[in-house]
């Protein structure tokens, strides 16, 4: 794929014998944008550092399992490869953003992934609140599947880390991340969307789901989210999730 930065859309081979199946992994934000910036003990705790931390291990877990991965990206880095023009004062445009959104999709599209896993980490204005949400499509033609995985994801993560089970939810139903207004008229996560012309012109073709398994803002999760234990916990049970979701029970 043209257009991407130094270690995006990096495509990795099973540990050992053939790949089964390819699973795409998008630890979310990176480069000029953090994403949620919480505190533990003191220091920061950036959600795109987190989202990374966590989606290494969890390529490092299929891999060795059979699976090949492709991450989009693999670097402190944006997808799509940034000009002057798409920061302002540091900060990403929104139509850096977006297209930086719709690299990651091309990138799973390309991959020929059989399953979009999308990892984020939340945010509240309350610092008591926590727990671990999950956001699927409701409109794809594979809704169904979008559905069964968004829930096989967040019970694992629920069990394994003992959050508070906010739930699962449509996309549809995400008020905040509008990043423009033709955002919120699409009304939908890109990675996971239907197409929209002009803004999502090649929608994912696989199942997909975002989760997001602890929010930042509470201190007490973002010290877990913070550490390699934490991590390491959130991306086996993230495998386990996927284990169920293939094994279609
Ligand atoms: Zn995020």
């Amino acid at each position: 794929m043209n257009g991407l930065e130094a270690g995006a859309c990096m495509g990795l081979d099973p540990a050992g014998g053939r790949a089964a199946k390819t699973v795409f992994i998008d630890p979310g934000h990176g480069g000029l944008d953090p994403g949620v910036v919480g505190m533990a003990g003191g220091r920061q705790v950036l959600e795109k550092d987190v989202t990374l931390a966590v989606a290494t291990r969890l390529a490092s877990l299929l891999r060795a399992d059979g699976y090949r991965v492709v991450l989009s990206r693999t670097a402190d880095s944006s997808v799509a490869k940034l000009s002057t023009s798409d920061s302002v004062a540091g900060a990403m445009t929104g139509s850096a953003v977006h297209r930086d959104l719709v690299a990651r999709t091309l990138c799973a599209n390309a991959a020929a992934a059989s399953v979009l896993v999308s990892i984020h980490f939340d945010a509240f204005d309350d610092p008591s609140v926590g727990g671990t949400e999950t956001f699927y499509d409701p409109v794809r033609p594979f809704a169904a599947d979008n559905k069964r995985l968004a829930n096989d994801l967040q019970a694992a993560v629920v069990v394994a880390l003992g959050t508070s089970d906010r739930g699962v939810w449509t996309d549809e139903q995400l008020s905040a991340p509008t990043l423009t207004a033709a955002g919120g008229q699409y009304g939908h996560l890109i990675e996971l969307g239907p197409a929209a012309a002009g803004w999502v012109d090649s929608p994912s073709q696989m199942p997909g789901a975002l989760i997001e398994p602890m929010f930042l803002t509470n201190s007490a999760e973002a010290r877990v989210a913070s550490q390699p234990a934490g991590q390491q916990k959130v991306a086996v049970a993230l495998r386990a999730g996927l284990q169920k979701f293939f094994s279609g029970a």
